[in-house]
């Protein structure tokens, strides 16, 4: 069941409606609520008037607790970025999550297939931007799934309008991984944006 409703606006036709909206979606008492979220549904409106598909976006928690994993959508609102990194911090049960702020429905689902995946962001962000620069293009890269049996890794990027695929090996990840694990204070504790942004930052 929805956790409450959330107030929308038709991008072509302008009609406005509440619809269902989610504060929390926990992956293991509601793997099918999971799904819809892995399938982008739940930010889908569909508007009864015109039939355009509308992305509404708002606030939402993801909750993995098999993977200890939590990552906030945040609506960009400062102090509630803040009251969230306070509650996770004085939960003594959280002490050892991995906790993420993201910004958009898109880079929510990159980071559960990331975690579901078996695979960690910080390792997937070094990974994109060895790619970036072996491309020598500023794309936006996301990590896409694993192909075949030597883990090959997907990574896609819009251009000229479409989506496209482009692959780098699993040697890169295992590279990256290596980088993390040889520099402890690159794990960041607390509730974190981690995107290309904060490596950037972190590399500068
Ligand atoms: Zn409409």
């Amino acid at each position: 069941m929805p956790d409450g409703t959330v107030h929308a606006r038709c991008r072509h036709c302008s009609r406005e409606a509440d619809i269902p909206a989610y504060n929390i979606v926990n992956s293991r008492e509601n793997p099918e609520l999971k799904q819809q979220l892995l399938l982008g549904r739940i930010f889908i409106w569909t508007c009864p008037s015109c039939g355009t598909d509308n992305l509404v976006r708002y606030p939402l928690l993801y909750h993995d607790p098999d993977e200890k994993l939590l990552i906030w959508l945040s609506d960009g609102v400062k102090e509630v970025e803040d009251r969230m990194a306070q509650t996770i911090a004085s939960e003594e049960g959280l002490a050892d999550y991995t906790a993420r702020i993201v910004d958009t429905p898109g880079d929510l689902l990159e980071k559960i297939k990331i975690y579901d995946a078996g695979l960690e962001d910080i390792p997937m962000e070094i990974c994109k931007f060895v790619t970036r620069q072996e491309m020598g293009k500023d794309v936006d890269l996301k990590f896409f799934r694993m192909e075949g049996a030597d883990n090959r890794i997907l990574l896609t990027y819009p251009e000229n309008g479409e989506m496209q695929v482009i692959g780098t090996g699993f040697s890169v990840y295992e590279d990256a991984a290596g980088i993390m694990r040889r520099n402890p204070q690159m794990k960041t504790c607390g509730l974190t944006r981690v995107d290309r942004f904060w490596l950037e930052n972190y590399l500068r």
